[in-house]
């Protein structure tokens, strides 16, 4: 099988939405028929995601086999529908990692390992089985970071030495951006003829320009960088900023971007299915109708830009969801902080939600305040889903008022409660210990069985589920007996009966909690049962808000 690969670098700045672009390329390509996966390459030295403050970073993608990862992963999964397994991400500290290990093993039989070309030969292995397990006629390389950076050259030479290699079937698309300046009233393209200079002196060519922008490119532009960078001028993308993201797959398809792609790989497009996701983009363009969900968080502290970052596969599956039921998500973000702050306050905003989520979290910070919203939403009927810490404060929230522990907590905040209804799961106890936290929580894709009646069983319509999972700390079962007999209904369990996976309240339009991350598992074309659930039970509240 011949493997082809495209690798997405980006220019001038970061964030102008490689990963977006990369995910939106990826859908097109394989509506025309070939089988397409993606690769992220972060740069930096922290072997994944899960030690980094999602507030700097975004959000920590789990993929199915447990990697923690960049949210761009997550992206790549809801464009291409499909799983993406851990060797499709990697950072400077994992490469370096095997490199080091294969050292310590012999396997370099004596020789000198040198940075080059040790290291890109790791990255070269790395993609080629990538592209090989995924059996990938296409397979999309991002690479992080912006041409120049010290950081990101030894993946650009790893590039540079496929295409070396193979040189029919390696191309690369560089992201720039072409500002406007207000002052000057015209869009610049020296920038991006900059940044291609220095991807030339990485030894690297672009076969494609996508110009990022807040408005079109226009012809002379093109034409400009067309010839000053010997890019054909239909191969210069113009990718103006989108009203919605979901608008980009057509934005690229108008310019036969995936097409030309094709052709430079020498493939002949083998039919070009978007039916489904263009029934997707015109139902969510006609849904009119608003229903608000509060999402109760905390990391608000470094101000408003970061927030749909962080949770940003919540935000996605709660659009996947809106979209299903015909009507438009508005999306509150709602700072548990402040609710511990002033709790009238946040009487009145949650009595104004037609449907709230507590997400997942670590930590004590802005924890109480998300108990004291779980309890109005209890009490108040206000459609409810909790995401892992979510499941966690519910279970604490309902050991205090209805078991009377009023000290109730997870150890995770409070190691001598005489309650302690969440505590760490067993098998964790030695990684605290010894300190070693890095890829060490329960993660990845566990089976959970569902009892049959619950609310949750009848959303997911089966018996039995598979879903993600995040978290050091598990519902103390010295405590089920007790929370079942007050009135919590445990309607997902692990096979071996240890593991509580999923809580609920009966006499409720919709209260659920799950210790996984149902989130990770949600996309456009296949929202997820449990905010289907959610958005169905606050379009019911809507009516009953009278609106
Ligand atoms: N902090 C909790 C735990 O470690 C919940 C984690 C989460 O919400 N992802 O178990």
């Amino acid at each position: 099988m011949k493997h082809n690969y495209l690798f997405i670098v980006g220019g001038v700045m970061s964030g102008v939405g490689k990963g977006t672009s990369s995910a939106a390329l990826g859908l097109t390509l394989k509506a025309k028929g070939y089988n397409v996966t993606a690769i992220k390459i972060d740069p930096y030295v922290n072997v994944d995601a899960g030690t980094m403050n999602p507030v700097e970073h975004g959000e920590v993608f789990v993929t199915v086999d447990g990697d923690e990862t960049d949210q761009d992963v997550g992206t790549y999964e809801r464009y291409l529908e499909t799983n993406i397994p851990k060797i499709n991400y990697m950072t400077t500290g994992r490469v370096y990692q095997t490199v080091i290990q294969r050292e310590r093993n012999l396997e370099y039989k004596g020789k000198c390992v040198e940075v080059v070309p040790h290291v890109p030969e790791e990255i070269i292995r790395r993609i080629e089985q990538a592209s090989e397990e995924a059996k990938a006629d296409i397979t999309l390389i991002e690479v992080g970071g912006t041409v120049g950076e010290y950081q990101n050259v030894l993946f650009l030479e790893a590039a540079r030495m496929m295409q070396v290699k193979n040189p029919k079937s390696v191309r690369f698309v560089i992201v720039s951006y072409l500002p406007v300046p207000p002052s000057v009233g015209e869009m610049k393209s020296k920038p991006t003829q900059y940044a291609i200079r220095t991807l030339n002196s990485a030894g690297i060519r672009p076969d494609f320009v996508i110009g990022r922008s807040t408005m079109a490119m226009d012809d002379p532009r093109k034409q400009k960088i067309a010839w000053i960078c010997g890019v054909p001028k239909e191969h210069i993308i113009s990718a103006p900023d989108a009203k919605s993201v979901y608008d980009i797959p057509d934005m690229f398809e108008d310019q036969d971007f995936a097409d030309n792609v094709l052709k430079c790989f020498k493939l002949k497009r083998k039919g070009n299915d978007l039916k489904r996701w263009h029934a997707f983009v015109k139902k969510m363009k006609s849904s009119k109708r608003e229903i608000k969900i509060g999402v109760v968080g905390k990391y608000f502290s470094t101000g408003d830009f970061v927030l749909s970052d962080v949770y940003i596969s919540v935000l996605e599956a709660i659009k996947h969801a809106a979209v299903d039921q015909g009507v438009k998500a508005k999306i509150e973000w709602l700072n548990s902080e402040e609710f511990e702050k002033n709790s009238t306050k946040m009487k009145k905003i949650l009595s104004q939600m037609d449907g709230v989520i507590v997400p997942g979290g670590f930590g004590s910070r802005g924890i109480e305040g998300k108990i004291a919203a779980i309890e109005y939403c209890r009490k108040n009927k206000v459609p409810y889903l909790g995401l892992c810490y979510g499941l966690q404060c519910a279970v604490i929230e309902f050991a205090r008022h209805k078991l009377g522990y009023k000290d109730a907590n997870t150890t995770e905040i409070d190691e001598k409660t005489k309650h302690p209804v969440v505590h760490i799961q067993e098998s964790q106890k030695e990684n605290v210990a010894k300190g070693s936290y890095g890829g060490t929580l329960r993660l990845g894709g566990y089976p959970c069985m569902l009892k049959k009646g619950t609310t949750a069983q009848k959303a997911y319509g089966g018996e039995m589920i598979s879903e993600r999972h995040r978290h050091r700390y598990e519902v103390n079962n010295e405590y089920r007996d007790e929370l079942e007999k007050a009135g919590l209904v445990i309607s997902g369990i692990s096979p071996d009966d240890h593991f509580v996976e999923i809580v609920e309240i009966k006499d409720h339009p919709f209260f659920v909690g799950t210790q996984f991350h149902p989130e990770f598992q949600s996309r456009p074309l296949t929202p997820h049962p449990l905010f289907v659930g959610l958005m169905k039970a606050a379009k019911q509240r809507d009516g009953g808000r009278g609106k």
